[in-house]
């Protein structure tokens, strides 16, 4: 046995990515026991899988707060971002309209790089709305800047790195009191397992979700899209969804996340409250025992309950994480992305972070299987670690 395989496990990184939760993974095993066809044919088969995709649109639908037809499934989070851009650019394109997009600053690559590819591509307009020093979108840049021209103004829901919730319904009340045809698209990847989406998202015209963040599996996603808002297919072929999304549809992948969203839609106020006071210990404890440690984000802001960010001085994240590892321990340095990890996190750099700081940026994130032994592993291992690394950089 290797060191890495002895160390028990400590898996604090479901930002990243969540486990398959055992009663989902059984939904999905049930349908994939059965023959299934295409879902768009018509015989026996066909009809059985269109039945389970049609019952897990309806469910996803129903923990969304959205009428069915306003379900797309997707790819995943990264698919739905780019379907909510270019769709929502290609409608206004259709109708002779400027073309002009707000971001906030602290979007996931999956909007701003989505964002920025329109940009080469197409005359538009693309100006990033600044947060503040907590991270919360500038609602006065906000009021300011959109007009009726706007096409999409794109805030996320809650942030993948700090776990900041942003004010969605004060964001949708400020667009549509300046602008009847401009739509609200909220990245609700994060919150997904923590938030009510069908109150706390009530504002955003077009929403997207991913199931591997809530419990379910890899490569399943959607985009939800409230009339009148509309996308046009990005993603061109057969025309399935309705035309707005062709290919195939994963039946099995829409079941796991409809059964996801209801497991978590379940337990969502117990399980909030017990791994934010998990959080909380986690916060205070490393706090006491890392001399210099600073929490990113200020107590009174709120946060999902499962994120923690630290910033701790003198430390280079990416020796911090490959020591972690080693002892079990998985958080990540604020990002999960292939691009991101070397990089100054954008969304620190934008709330003013100085880079000596952002050096040493961790992010824990917490999840539904977390126990207070995870968090005494953590609290054990870390002090020891961040010390080392200062002595012996
Ligand atoms: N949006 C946010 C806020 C995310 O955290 C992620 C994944 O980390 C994505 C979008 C992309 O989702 P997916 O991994 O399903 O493509």
């Amino acid at each position: 046995m290797d060191h890495v395989s002895e160390c028990p496990t400590t898996y604090l990184d479901h930002a990243a990515t969540t486990p398959l939760r055992a009663e989902v993974a059984g939904a999905m095993a049930a349908v994939l026991a059965e023959p299934l066809g295409n879902p768009t044919g018509s015989h026996r088969p066909a009809q059985r899988a269109r039945r389970f995709l049609e019952e897990a649109r309806d469910a996803v639908a129903g923990h969304l707060g959205r009428d069915p037809r306003e379900i797309i499934f997707t790819s995943g989070g990264t698919e739905s971002a780019n379907l909510a851009v270019f769709g929502t650019l290609a409608v206004a394109q259709e109708r002779g309209r400027s073309l002009s997009i707000l971001h906030s600053a602290v979007e996931h690559p999956a909007v701003l790089e989505s964002c920025r590819a329109a940009h080469r591509s197409m005359e538009l307009d693309l100006a990033e709305l600044p947060v503040n020093a907590h991270g919360v979108v500038e609602l006065d840049a906000l009021i300011e800047a959109v007009t009726p021209t706007t096409t999409l103004v794109a805030i996320m829901l809650a942030n993948n790195e700090t776990g900041v919730i942003q004010p969605i319904d004060e964001v949708a009340r400020i667009v549509r009191a300046a602008s009847e045809s401009t739509w609200v698209f909220a990245d609700a990847v994060q919150a997904t397992p923590f938030l009510n989406l069908a109150e706390q998202a009530v504002g955003a015209d077009l929403l997207a979700l991913s199931a591997h963040k809530v419990g379910g599996p890899v490569g399943t996603g959607v985009l939800a899209v409230r009339p009148p808002a509309e996308v046009r297919a990005y993603q061109h072929g057969g025309g399935q969804e309705r035309e707005r999304r062709s290919g195939t549809q994963d039946v099995v992948g829409a079941v796991g996340l409809a059964a996801a969203l209801g497991l978590a839609e379940a337990e969502r106020i117990d399980t909030g409250a017990r791994i934010g006071a998990l959080r909380n210990q986690l916060a205070s404890r490393l706090l006491a025992a890392i001399p210099g440690a600073v929490r990113t984000v200020a107590d009174s802001v709120p946060t999902l309950p499962g994120h923690l960010h630290l910033c701790l001085p003198g430390i280079e994240r990416e020796e911090l994480l490959v020591l972690l590892g080693r002892q079990g321990i998985c958080a990540s340095g604020g990002s999960s992305c292939a691009s991101g990890a070397l990089q100054t996190s954008h969304v620190l750099t934008a709330m003013g972070v100085p880079d000596s700081l952002a050096q040493g940026a961790i992010r824990f994130t917490l999840g539904h299987e977390t126990t207070s032994a995870d968090i005494d592993r953590a609290v054990a291992v870390m002090p020891g670690v961040v010390a080392a690394l200062r002595h012996d950089p």
